[in-house]
């Protein structure tokens, strides 16, 4: 084969879409012309460098998903301290309305009281606590069975 035949086909062959027969007449070419080689590598140079642009793009994809990730694990924090908080202020004032009698009782001292306050408080937060991480394993016992 010519040069003005080779040329054409020097692109395929390096993409390696090419017929098996013209591969070899290529390979065959390269081998013997100079000019051709010459040819050839600076497709492959062009090659490199769109591959390495596909590259860059292809992380910049990889990095929204990142922060797309990292802003939604962000978003769902947010969502359980305020879930958490919310849950605690009700139970509290909840807590509050039951011991209600017990607080106007003013035979009671009021470090009873406070003890009492405290504790049914600490109850409420370990609850609210344990029945989050409750949530949070059953979903990702569930994530780990869709995995499977
Ligand atoms: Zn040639």
């Amino acid at each position: 084969m010519k040069c003005e035949e080779i040329r054409p086909l020097l692109m395929a062959y390096l993409d390696g879409e090419i017929e098996e027969e013209e591969r070899l007449e290529v390979e065959k070419h390269l081998s013997e012309c100079e000019n051709c080689r010459r040819e050839y590598k600076s497709f492959v140079r062009l090659k490199e460098v769109t591959d390495n642009m596909r590259f860059a793009d292809l992380s910049d994809e990889l990095w929204a998903g990142y922060w797309k990730g990292v802003y939604r694990r962000i978003e769902r924090g947010a969502g359980w301290v305020f879930l958490s908080i919310g849950a605690i202020i009700l139970l509290a004032f909840g807590g509050y309305q039951f011991f209600k009698e017990l607080f106007s009782d003013a035979n009671i001292s009021w470090i009873v009281k406070a003890g009492i306050s405290t504790c049914a408080f600490g109850a409420i937060v370990l609850l609210v606590s344990i029945i989050r991480e409750r949530v949070f394993l059953f979903k990702t016992d569930r994530y780990r069975e869709v995995e499977r």
